[in-house]
Parts: C-alpha cells; sequence; structure tokens
C-alpha cells in the first residue's frame, strides 16, 4: 500500500507534466499544419531563394530555429510533431539566423528545391562573370540581404577599380545598374575610387526596400562604407533605412538617374554600350545589381506607360481614401490590395482579372475578397481585360461589353519579368539549383 502511495506521489506529477507537454505540443503542430496546409492549397510552397534545409533526423524540436527567425510574424518555420519544418516557404528571404541559432546543426542553407530550379549566374570571388568586364553584385548572385549586397557592391567595385585602363578618362569606367543596397555602396565606391560612373535605376533609391510594407522591421548588420563610414544600425525601420540611404546620396552628392531603365548591353570595342530608353551610355565595365524581383508585368494598353496614376504595388491603402481605384491581377497581392483599400473610406474598388478564378491565391485572401464583394464594398470582374487607361478613367472589357469606369488610380499586381533570360542573352553563365548548399 504504502509502495503504491509512493508511486502515486512521483508518477501523477509526472504524468501531469507529459500530458500538458503532449497537449501543447499537438496545439504547435495542429496551428503548423494548418499554416502549411493554407501554403500548399494556395500553390505558395517554393521558396524564393536561400533557404533552410532541415535534417528531420538531427533536429531535436527545440524550436530555437523558429523563435529566431526574423521572419515570425509570417511564420516561416514551425514545429510539427516535435520537428521543424519550413511552414510558410515563400516568406523565407534567406537571413540564415535559423542555421545559426541551431544547436545540432541540423539546418544547411540551400538554393532552389528539388522541384524548382533557381538560378544563380557563375560569377568569380571578383564578382566579374564569365564575360570580362560585366560584374555582378547583391541579392542577383544568390547572396540576400541588406547588408550582404551592400558589402558586395563595395566589394565588387574595388575589383573593377583594378581593371586596366580604369580611370583613364576618355570615356565612362562603369555603368552601375540598379541602385538598392548592392547599387548604393557600388556607387559609394565608385565616387570614393574616383572612377567616372552612371548609376541607373528603373524605379527609386533602395530597391527592394522601397518596397517593403510601410513600417516594416528591417534587420540588418552594420557595414564599413566608403565616404560615409559605419552604419551602426541592426534593427531598424523601412523608412528609416530610406532615410539614411537618401542621407548618403546627399552626403557623397552621388549622381543617380532614377526611372531610366537598362534594356541592352551590347559588347563594343574595347567595353560596352549600355542603352536605356533615355540613352546610350558608352562605357568599360558594367555592374548589375539588378537584384532578383525582375520588372513588374505591364498591362502594354494605351495611356498605361508614364502614367502618374498607374503602379506596380500597393504602398499604403491610406492614400486611396475616396479615390476611385482599379486593381488588376489575380494572386495573392492583387487580392490583398483590393480587400486592404475597400477598408478606406470613400473608396470604390474594382477587382479585374482575366481568369475566371482566383485558383492561385491563399484562401485567406479569397475569403476577405468574396466577404468584401458580398458588401457590395469591391466589384470583382473575373475573366475581364483592361483596354486602355485615360486621365479620369479606365475602359474595360468584361462580359461581352466594353465599360468605361471612373477612375484615379490603377494598381497593377501582374508579377514580374526575371532577369535570367536577359542575362543568358547576353552570354553570361548561369547555373540552375535544386537544393544545392
Ligand atoms: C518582403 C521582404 C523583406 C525583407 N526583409 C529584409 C530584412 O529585414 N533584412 C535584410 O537584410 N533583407 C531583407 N530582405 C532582402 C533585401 O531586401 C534584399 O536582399 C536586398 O534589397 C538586395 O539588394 P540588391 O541591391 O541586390 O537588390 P534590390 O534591392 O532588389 O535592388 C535592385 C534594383 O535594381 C533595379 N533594377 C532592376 N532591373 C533594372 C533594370 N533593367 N534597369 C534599371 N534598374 C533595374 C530595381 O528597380 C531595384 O531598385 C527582404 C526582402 C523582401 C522581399
Amino acid at each position: 500500500m504504502e509502495i503504491a502511495l509512493n508511486l502515486a506521489l512521483y508518477l501523477v506529477p509526472l504524468g501531469l507534466v507529459w500530458a500538458a507537454y503532449h497537449f501543447a505540443r499537438n496545439r504547435v503542430s495542429r496551428r503548423n499544419r494548418a499554416i502549411l496546409a493554407e501554403a500548399e492549397e494556395a500553390g505558395l510552397t517554393e521558396p524564393a531563394s536561400l533557404h533552410p534545409l532541415i535534417d528531420e533526423v538531427r533536429c531535436i524540436g527545440c524550436a530555437a530555429c523558429v523563435t529566431a527567425c526574423p521572419e515570425h510574424k509570417h511564420h516561416v518555420l514551425g514545429l510539427i510533431d516535435g520537428r521543424a519544418q519550413l511552414t510558410n516557404p515563400t516568406y523565407c528571404i534567406g537571413h540564415g539566423a535559423c542555421k545559426a541559432a541551431c544547436p545540432v546543426d541540423a539546418i544547411t542553407l540551400v538554393f532552389g528545391t528539388a522541384k524548382r530550379g533557381v538560378d544563380i549566374p557563375v560569377v568569380q570571388p571578383t564578382f566579374e562573370t564569365n564575360v570580362p568586364g560585366i560584374f555582378i553584385a547583391g541579392e542577383l548572385g544568390g547572396m540576400g540581404l541588406i547588408r550582404n549586397a551592400m558589402e558586395q557592391g563595395k566589394q565588387a567595385m574595388e575589383s573593377i577599380g583594378r581593371v586596366p585602363g580604369m580611370g583613364g578618362g576618355g570615356t565612362t569606367d562603369v555603368v552601375i545598374v540598379g541602385c538598392g543596397p548592392a547599387g548604393i555602396a557600388a556607387s559609394l565606391s565608385a565616387k570614393a575610387a574616383g572612377l567616372r560612373y552612371v548609376t541607373l535605376d528603373q524605379d527609386s533609391l533602395g530597391g527592394t526596400v522601397y518596397n517593403f510594407p510601410r513600417g516594416k522591421l528591417v534587420m540588418t548588420a552594420p557595414v564599413e562604407l566608403p565616404i560615409v563610414g559605419r552604419t551602426r544600425f541592426t534593427d531598424t525601420t523601412k523608412e528609416a533605412l530610406l532615410a539614411y540611404f537618401e542621407g548618403i546620396v546627399a552626403k557623397a552628392d552621388l549622381r543617380i538617374n532614377f526611372r531610366e531603365r537598362m534594356d541592352a548591353i551590347v559588347p563594343v570595342d574595347g567595353g560596352f554600350v549600355v542603352k536605356t530608353p533615355r540613352a546610350e551610355y558608352r562605357t568599360r565595365a558594367v555592374l548589375l545589381c539588378i537584384g532578383r524581383r525582375g520588372t513588374p508585368r505591364k498591362l502594354g494598353v494605351p495611356g498605361e506607360e508614364g502614367s502618374p496614376k498607374v503602379v506596380y504595388r500597393l504602398m499604403d491603402p491610406e492614400q486611396y481614401k475616396g479615390q476611385h481605384v482599379l486593381v488588376v491581377g489575380g494572386g495573392d497581392s492583387a487580392l490583398e490590395a483590393a480587400a486592404s483599400i475597400v477598408d478606406q473610406p470613400g473608396t470604390t474598388v474594382t477587382l479585374s482579372y482575366r481568369s475566371e478564378a482566383f485558383g492561385r491565391a491563399k484562401a485567406a485572401n479569397r475569403e476577405r475578397v468574396r466577404q468584401a464583394t458580398e458588401t457590395g464594398r469591391l466589384t470583382v470582374m473575373l475573366k475581364s481585360s483592361v483596354k486602355e487607361i485615360t486621365p479620369d478613367r479606365v475602359r474595360i472589357e468584361w462580359d461581352g461589353t466594353t465599360r468605361d469606369l471612373p477612375n484615379d488610380a490603377v494598381i497593377v499586381c501582374a508579377g514580374g519579368i526575371l532577369p535570367t533570360p536577359f542575362l543568358k542573352e547576353i552570354g553570361i553563365m548561369v547555373e540552375t539549383k535544386y537544393g544545392t548548399a
């Protein structure tokens, strides 16, 4: 009797701890399975580039990687049945903090997956490609993150400065294409080295950072830059980082041609001609800092080109208060844009998509759109196409009829044209990685 009592005294608390642990573990697994299932249903299962590959035999389920992931609010990683998994893969941007945090070395960082290859241009340690005179820095070369891009932009320009004939006058030494973190650091280095440089960007200063959602928390690391010295911040906001970039441009008096797209690079004797819609630049070298996100796909309809009311991503829903807005597209970004603008007072929103259903968007976004449509705040036009944009109207073909709608703003979310075909066209070797470290 006494033995039984003693056993109960120890076993009951142990049993309770065990039950509590299993209850918590099952709850976490259930929640993470649901996140994964939603991503799978929407076809959002492939990470964009560098991401963790988790060895489930080694993983001890300590969740150190889950906690360390700077994108944890998007549930990029989660525990399922006591093992870490990529639960929301498309939100992984390759910080690599999970690998550093794993106490049992169960994480390898890889490019691409068995199903989806990722194209990475082949570059030498000097950042020069197989085409002599063309260099690549930043995320285009496969290594994402702001600090890495800046460090690479700086180092690539140091290599360019060592190319014989640089700084010899007579022609531009280097055209820097792209003015995100890599292009900014490269421009500073070119200026510091006394090179004759031209920096172009099809958009505005900051590259991908410029397109982060308002107020996004940015995690980065200090970097030593020419002219302006060492950056001090680690965690900051999108706005503070852009203000810092603007400060750099002003302090170093960098000359940057914004809204000028590089369309072609043609080899000529002793260098290249970089062609844009505005000019042709004769140069000894080219540094591509164009990132991996490509150029937004346009509609190609009359009135679109150059129209100040047409944008290719939603920046801030509030700016559309009281306006007639047309959103074009059927993926998550289009549905998210439409659903967040309808909440603005006095706004009318139309969502136009050429297919018959929003097959490739997350269930939650489809639901938001359904609810907004039911309450009459949003008009959805499936199987429709935009025909023309004028300063105060849009013309849309829908159901066999053409309609003219009052319009103040058009947001086109039709994906992007990736840079790889262009790289191949100009002779740069590209390797496709299928889950390679
Ligand atoms: C949602 C999200 C969140 C992120 N959060 C973080 C974070 O917290 N911390 C972090 O370190 N990193 C983060 N990153 C990654 C980081 O933004 C990128 O790794 C970094 O911006 C890469 O810099 P880059 O200069 O190589 O390219 P980009 O920043 O992509 O800049 C490329 C530039 O090239 C221009 N360009 C492209 N094609 C042409 C052309 N033909 N002609 C002229 N210009 C052209 C583009 O307009 C753009 O300005 C995040 C990325 C995303 C998508």
